[in-house]
């Protein structure tokens, strides 16, 4: 197993759980991958927000097999309170109704879309609905325009999925893709969009269960092995680390895509045109510790707002007051290249229209996190360059959330193809 995110956990159990003696190797000094938390002065910052839905199964899935789930939290109903300069919360939420009725209320009561927006944004919705996933031959921002969707409907209403699932706005993502999320996470059953939210500092979630899960299975977990090479020797696969190598029936490549082209066998080195292809959309997060209360939900959604999301993360064991709250950016390229002062000055005043005890309150701490390559890039032309977890080279498998798993770059996509790297290796034995 090389990577040890999501993906390369998964596909190490698995492999493990079928009685394979396995090795994994990490090139970073700590499990977990994209999904992790690190101290800074004291206070315990995620890498970035991460949310899930009810319906990401395999995730969740996994949380319960490395005793991770105790430090989540998942909505008995979807709910989304909404934000705006200068105007109450309105909150989304869905009723009691089977999919796709489910939402209906909300839609019809939603104050950001004019009453003439709120009709047309649920005829679109019940025809995505119809949509093939697979088609990816223009964007969901230019299908959703045809589908009588009005700029303003786009970013108050659509965007508050589409950006935080598939990390492109509207406008730029693969239909298919956008289709996907909203059938799986919306239109198909009821409770499949309610979401879920890490409350514990992310490596307590995912990083240190998954270290001790793998010891209890057996797993040799190498931290801080960089691998460089891997070669076919004979019937097994030789993977070469800086200063050791390791041969292995079956390899399971797990990085990002962007590391990956380099470590497939030479065999494969002609069908790597997901490495560039795939391209990479950022995420920033925006970190202030408040001197005292300023946000009363547990996250929320901007819109007129430069905020996307915010979300509470202050620790349990505060109890003077302060608050640690995070903006969440996605599809952040731009805001990724700005200086924390240039964040400061475009966000806090932003967090202040929103929360108006903002305004008086004392910035304690600010801090940035930038994720430049945070997922791929899900525009069309993208699920034609997503590679199967099954390679022509019978043992050798790739996984990741930029493979085809038919998910976005997400937790659940990246567990998944964990599943279906370690099923290829394993089918080989
Ligand atoms: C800031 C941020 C916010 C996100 N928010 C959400 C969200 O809200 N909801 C959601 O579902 N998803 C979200 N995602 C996406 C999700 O985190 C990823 O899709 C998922 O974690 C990817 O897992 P992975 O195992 O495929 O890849 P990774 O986690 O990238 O793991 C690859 C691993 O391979 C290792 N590696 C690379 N090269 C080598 C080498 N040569 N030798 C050894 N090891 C190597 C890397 O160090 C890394 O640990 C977010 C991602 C980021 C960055």
């Amino acid at each position: 197993m090389i990577g040890g995110g999501l993906a390369g956990i998964t596909a190490a159990l698995d492999c493990a759980q079928a009685g394979c003696e396995v090795t994994l190797v990490e090139v970073r000094r700590r499990l977990g991958g994209a999904v992790y938390s690190f101290e800074r002065d004291g206070l315990e910052l995620d890498n970035g927000q991460h949310v899930f839905l009810r319906c990401c199964t395999a995730y969740r899935e996994l949380l319960g097999r490395i005793g991770g789930e105790g430090g989540v939290e998942l909505q008995p109903r979807l709910e989304i309170p909404v934000l705006a300069p200068g105007e109450p919360a309105v909150v989304l939420r869905r009723s009691g109704l089977p999919a796709p009725a489910h939402l209906a209320r909300a839609l019809l009561g939603y104050r950001h879309l004019t009453v003439r927006e709120r009709i047309a944004a649920g005829r679109a919705a019940l025809a995505l609905g119809r949509v093939d996933p697979s088609r990816d031959d223009e964007t969901l921002g230019a299908w959703l325009q045809r589908h009588g969707q009005t700029t303003a409907a786009i970013k108050n209403l659509w965007d508050l999925i589409a950006l935080p699932t598939l990390n492109v706005p509207a406008a730029e993502a693969s239909l298919g893709l956008g289709a996907f999320v909203f059938q799986e996470g919306l239109l198909r059953s009821a409770g499949a969009g309610d979401i879920g939210i890490h409350r514990a500092p992310l490596s307590e979630i995912i990083g240190h269960p998954a270290a001790r899960a793998l010891e209890a299975a057996g797993v040799s977990v190498r931290l801080g092995w960089r691998a460089v090479r891997v070669e076919r020797v004979g019937a097994r696969f030789a993977v070469d680390g800086e200063q050791e190598r390791f041969e292995a029936d079956g390899v399971v490549l797990a990085v990002q895509h962007h590391r990956a082209a380099a470590l497939v066998p030479h065999e494969l080195s002609n069908d790597t045109d997901w490495a560039d292809g795939l391209g990479a959309s950022a995420i920033v997060n925006i970190h202030v510790v408040y001197d005292r209360q300023v946000l009363d939900y547990r996250f929320a959604a901007g819109v007129e707002s430069p905020v996307q999301y915010v979300f509470d993360r202050t620790p349990a064991q505060w109890r003077d007051g302060r608050q640690y709250v995070a903006i969440s950016l996605s599809g952040a390229t731009a805001d990724s290249q700005l200086r924390n002062e240039a964040l400061a000055e475009r966000y806090l005043p932003a967090l202040a229209a929103l929360l108006p005890r903002a305004r008086d309150a004392q910035v304690l701490r600010f801090a940035v996190t930038r994720e430049h390559a945070a997922t791929f890039r899900a525009i069309p032309g993208t699920a034609a360059l997503r590679p199967a977890a099954a390679t022509a080279l019978e043992g050798f498998a790739l996984a990741g959330a930029w493979t085809a798993t038919g998910w976005p770059a997400t937790l659940e996509g990246a567990v998944r193809s964990g599943h279906a790297g370690a099923a290829a290796v394993l089918r080989s034995r």
